[in-house]
């Protein structure tokens, strides 16, 4: 579907670099400007926006950041990824739309609209187009086939539902939405073991409860695949059942990797933990894993939360004083509109 394209428009040394040079990884131009296409194999995956803009503090955001961290990663840092003037990180929540020849199927669902957050403003009482988005994306939500969720936290799982006549009802009526089961055991407030957060208040009861009630959730494990193409994998850390998603098709890989790292400076310093971490030192070998993984193998990275551009390649950087250490070869084909 749609041309192939290779080039990047570069911004930058280290981003110039980043042209996909192997397989048939294409990016797809698109009218709108924050809407990335890739093509992976016979694979189309869209992205989906829902918040772009400035996030936390470093400080705020990891537990182990030192001050002016940033200042040797300012070549490609700044601004894209961090705001030294406000000293805030960018940040994006977004979906990913993937299109195999068989299925339709979403990634993550964003924050949602209406839903009440009273712990964090930015997700509170939100009113955005994102199925709007979707719809340019080309997808309407009965088109949905499978909804997998990488953990379920507020900015996972928004969207599973929407508000209709005052009750919360599934957003894709014809989905069948993939937890695993050790996330939701996670999270189901109703067990006496629960484990409440206040970045999860009345997530479970408006979120996910509504697709239990309609029979559409499937609990699936480690393992899980869909149409050959998407498997479920361990990444266990960030949230108690955590994973992150493979994509196999056309002899490339893609990771669509939830919270398994949070900001691009999560490369040049995975070990940088964030404050959203429930096992930190769980969280940090997942992330070191993954890193690892998608460096030796090619693996095209797609985080929910990196600003535009959005994903990258994964390249060891064995010039550091400390290791293992990352860059990014990043493709900004998708900025150039
Ligand atoms: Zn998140």
């Amino acid at each position: 579907m749609g041309h192939r394209r290779q080039d990047g428009a570069g911004f930058g040394q280290d981003l110039r670099r980043s042209s996909v040079h192997a397989g048939q990884t294409g990016f797809i131009r698109n009218p709108e400007p924050r809407m990335l296409q890739i093509q992976i194999g016979d694979t189309l995956i869209t992205r989906v926006q829902d918040y772009e803009g400035p996030g936390f503090a470093p400080e705020e955001m990891f537990v182990n950041y030192q001050p002016g961290q940033w200042q040797s990663e300012r070549d490609w840092l700044v601004p894209r990824f961090y705001d030294p003037q406000a000293n805030q990180v960018r940040t994006s929540i977004h979906s990913w739309l993937v299109r195999t020849p068989q299925h339709t199927v979403l990634i993550d669902a964003c924050i949602g609209n209406h839903k009440p957050r009273p712990s964090i403003p930015r997700f509170n009482q939100r009113n955005e187009p994102w199925l709007e988005r979707l719809a340019q994306a080309g997808a309407h939500p009965e088109q949905v086939d499978f909804v997998m969720c990488t953990h379920l936290h507020a900015d996972h799982v928004g969207w599973n539902t929407r508000l209709q006549d005052g009750r919360w009802v599934p957003t894709f009526p014809n989905a069948r939405y993939l937890f695993t089961r050790a996330e939701y055991e996670r999270w189901d407030d109703r067990r006496p073991d629960y484990v409440p957060k206040p970045i999860n208040q009345h997530v479970f009861a408006d979120s996910i409860l509504p697709v239990v009630e309609s029979g559409q959730m499937q609990l699936v494990d480690v393992g899980h695949t869909v149409d050959d193409a998407l498997t479920v994998e361990a990444a266990h850390g960030h949230t108690a059942g955590h994973v992150k998603i493979r994509l196999q098709s056309g002899g490339e890989q893609a990771m669509f990797s939830g919270d398994t790292i949070h900001h691009p400076l999560q490369l040049p310093f995975p070990q940088l933990i964030s404050v959203f971490d429930e096992n930190p030192e769980q969280a940090l070998q997942t992330r070191l894993d993954m890193l690892a993984d998608c460096a030796e193998h090619g693996v095209l990275l797609m985080p929910t939360h990196f600003a535009a551009p959005y994903c990258c390649h994964v390249q060891a950087d064995s010039g550091r004083t400390h290791q293992p250490s990352y860059r990014g070869r990043w493709h900004a084909y998708c900025e150039s509109t």
